[in-house]
This record gives C-alpha cells, structure tokens and sequence, in this order.
C-alpha cells in the first residue's frame, strides 16, 4: 500500500499548526509543509508588535463569533471543537505559557513571538513534518484521487489530500481559482483614520478610556479605547470600525464621516443635566478647569474651547446654548476622514475564499474533493486582540483531523 502524503501549501500560522494536528493525527502519513519563502511563520514573527497575540481570553464561542466582521456563522461549529481554551492548552502542553491582558488579549509569558515560533518549529520535527523552503510551486493538478502538484524547479509531488493555507497571497487564490472556487473581492481591514482637519491632531497621545465611534448615514459604530494621533484616530473601537466598515469604507474610498460619542455611557440628558447643575452650584468656576466626566483634562479643555467657551469665563456667564453646542461635542463630535493608515500592530485581508464553497465540518472544498482551507485565505478576519490567529488555529486544526482521515 502506497503511504498517504498530505501536502500543506504556506507555512504561516494555519499551514504550520494544520501541519502539526495532521502528523500527530495520522502519524503513518507523510506530511509535507511547502512555503514559498526562505522564513517559516513571517507573521506570527512581527505579529502583536513583536509579542504575538497569540488568542482571546474568550472562552464562550457564542460571544467570540461577535469579533469576526466575516466568518462568525461559520466558525461557531469549529469553535465548539478547537477554541481559545484549546489553544491555551496546546501550547501549555508543550511549555508555552500565555498570560492574559487586561483587555482579553492573551501573550506568552515571555511577551515574544520567538516563543510561538521555536514552539510550532520544534514540535515539527517532534512530528517529522518534513518542511520545504523556497518554494516555487507552478500548477496544482487535481487528479482522479489526490493531487499533482508542479514546480518551476524540482519533480512533481503526489499528495492524497492537500491544505491551501496560503494566507492572502494572490497565487494561493490563483490555485483556488482553476480547482473551481470563488474569491470575493480583498479589501484591508484593521487600519487607522487619517483626519488631517481634526482639530485633535496635537493632542496625539491622548487615549480616551470608553468611546464610541461610528460611520455616518449607516449603523455600524464600536465601542471601546480610542487612541488620538498626530494623523488622527486609533485604538481598539477605530480599529474594530474599520474592520466592521472594511467594505462601506473601501467603497467610499477611505473618505468618509465619522461621529465620536466621547461619553457613550451617558445620555444627552444626563450631560445637560450635569452642566446646569454646575452652573448652579460653582458659578464663579471656570469651566475648562471643572472636568466633571473625567476625560483626559488637554481633551476636555479642547472640546471646551471648540464649544466656543471663552477661557476664565465664570460658568455663570456662559449661556446655555453654549453649554448646549458642548454638550453636543461631547454626545457627537463629528470628523472628516480622508484615508487609511495600516496599522503595525495587526492587519489582515477582508475578503477571499467564498465560505459557501466550503463545508465548515472538515473545512474541506465543496468544489473540489480532497482540497481543504485554513486561515486568512478564507473570507474570515477577527477584529483585533487574537482573533485572527485564532482562526488559523482553529481552521488548521479542524482540516488536519479531516485530511487525517481522508481516504482511509
Ligand atoms: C503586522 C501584523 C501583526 C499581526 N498581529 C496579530 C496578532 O497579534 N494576533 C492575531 O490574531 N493576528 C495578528 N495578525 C494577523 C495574523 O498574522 C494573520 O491573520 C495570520 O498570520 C494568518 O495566518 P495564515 O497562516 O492564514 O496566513 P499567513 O500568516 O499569511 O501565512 C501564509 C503563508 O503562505 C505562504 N505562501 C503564500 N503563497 C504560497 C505559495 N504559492 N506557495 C507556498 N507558500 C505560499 C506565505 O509565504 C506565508 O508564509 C497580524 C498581522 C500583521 C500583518
């Protein structure tokens, strides 16, 4: 009987861990890892700033399906058997360590990526994954039972069943393609707002603990930390927006309104309130120097000032329609945004493999038998804080089970 041989194109998260969950699942297989470049898990490397987000202290995949924009109908059924509690185990397993944020975000110990990578890479030569550099793969030929696959340089490989985790690289959707798959469209997700007219822009630095921002004349808005820069705004609820409004906003070609609820757990009402309250009770005070909804105290000044309330004014002499137009700033301060910026931290592609065209069981093609996917390839991306290596994890590790399993 010939040896089964399962080929893994990409040698990021998805292809490397799909690789692992494969040997150890089927260790009579051969398992062959192609990567096209000279570095295994490039990625995982630069990923979280050099620290490696490596999942979400989410442990309920009912509520960590909400922080995938595309991809949380799907994922539900493969969370319920690979999720971050998994994941957090694997790598226990093997000695790695993860410590969670404040936040959810969950790092090694160590807070480098180079833990993760030394990890994944000695646990492939636990499992003999036989792994291949430089890759120049040419054609994929399906054939009657398995594939051939060719290349510029070397012999053709047979392989019985074969895992596209080639990421969002265009020759992986190429292959995808001529074996009958559907691409839907790639547009960036997780970037940062260019607001070059904001009149924030020197007060860079500052990070507002709870707002929320949205996307006019639609309904999409986040809330969470919200970073103020030099070219505008970052954080966690303007990066979840993009993520959200990746399309909406790629349509509008990065020139868009946005509106910021800088107190979003309090009603107009309660803010009007609070102001004529004030000028009840500390008249002769000056407004910029009472801030009574905690903000950062140069943002509230600033917002104080764009209400057009003079500086020293004693609050008794500010009318209300003044006190109205701040109490406007501060429900709905509305910018203009003019460009993206991609964020170092994280970004991943929206869009890829049409997710109808896979059966989410065994994350096996629909179109083609034998071909299975994992990984950012797919048309899936989290928001920041994990999500998206989760994915990999997950997805690769539910296609090594099935392509385990395959043909025997
Ligand atoms: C700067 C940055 C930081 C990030 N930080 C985080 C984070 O902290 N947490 C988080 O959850 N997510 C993070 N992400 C997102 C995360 O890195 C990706 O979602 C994840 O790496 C996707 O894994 P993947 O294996 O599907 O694809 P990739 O990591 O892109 O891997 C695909 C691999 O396939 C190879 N390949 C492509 N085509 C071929 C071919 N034809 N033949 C052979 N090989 C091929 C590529 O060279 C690559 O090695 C970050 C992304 C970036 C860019």
């Amino acid at each position: 009987m010939t040896q089964k041989t399962i080929v893994i194109i990409g040698g990021g998260a998805a292809g490397m861990f799909a690789a692992l969950a494969a040997a150890k699942q089927a260790p009579h297989a051969r398992v062959i890892l192609l990567e096209k470049t000279r570095q295994l898990l490039a990625k995982v490397r630069i990923s979280g700033g050099g620290r490696c987000n490596v999942t979400h202290a989410q442990f309920d995949p009912k509520l960590l399906v909400h922080n995938y924009p595309r991809g949380a109908k799907e994922l539900l059924g493969p969370l319920h058997r690979f999720q971050p509690r998994d994941t957090v185990q694997w790598f226990l397993e093997r000695g790695v360590r993860l410590k969670t944020e404040e936040d959810g975000r969950m790092f090694p110990v160590t807070d480098s990526s180079e833990t993760i990578i030394e990890c994944l890479i000695s646990e492939a030569r636990k499992c003999h994954v036989e792994i291949r550099t430089e890759q120049k793969i040419s054609e994929i030929h399906p054939k009657a039972s398995g594939f051939e696959i060719l290349f510029e340089n070397q012999p053709p490989l047979t392989c019985t069943s074969l895992l596209l985790a080639t990421g969002s690289s265009p020759q992986g959707y190429g292959f995808a393609e001529k074996m009958g798959h559907t691409i839907i469209p790639l547009v960036p997700s997780l970037f940062t707002f260019n607001v070059p007219s904001s009149p924030l822009l020197d007060l860079s630095g500052i990070a507002v603990e709870d707002a929320e921002i949205s996307l006019k004349e639609t309904s999409l808005k986040q809330r969470g930390p919200l970073l103020l820069t030099h070219w505008g705004f970052s954080g966690p609820a303007s990066l979840k927006l993009s993520a959200w409004a990746a399309r909406e906003l790629h349509a509008k070609q990065y020139q868009a309104e946005i509106n910021i609820h800088w107190l979003p757990s309090l009603s107009k009402e309660n803010i009007t309130q609070k102001l004529l309250s004030l000028k009840k009770q500390k008249p002769l005070k000056h407004l910029e120097n009472e801030n009574l909804f905690f903000l950062p105290s140069n943002l509230w000044k600033r917002l104080v000032r764009l209400a057009q309330i003079k500086e020293r004014t004693p609050i008794s002499h500010i009318s209300n329609p003044h006190l109205q137009k701040l109490t406007d700033l501060l429900i709905q301060s509305t910018f203009r945004v003019e460009g993206k910026t991609t964020n170092k931290q994280e970004f991943v592609t929206c869009g890829g493999i049409d997710l109808k065209e896979i059966d989410f069981k065994t994350m096996q093609s629909r179109k083609q038998p034998g071909l299975y996917f994992a990984g950012e390839c797919l048309n899936i991306d989290g928001v920041t804080g994990g999500f998206n290596f989760q994915n990999a994890w997950t997805t690769g590790w539910i296609a090594a089970h099935a392509m385990a399993e395959h043909n025997e």
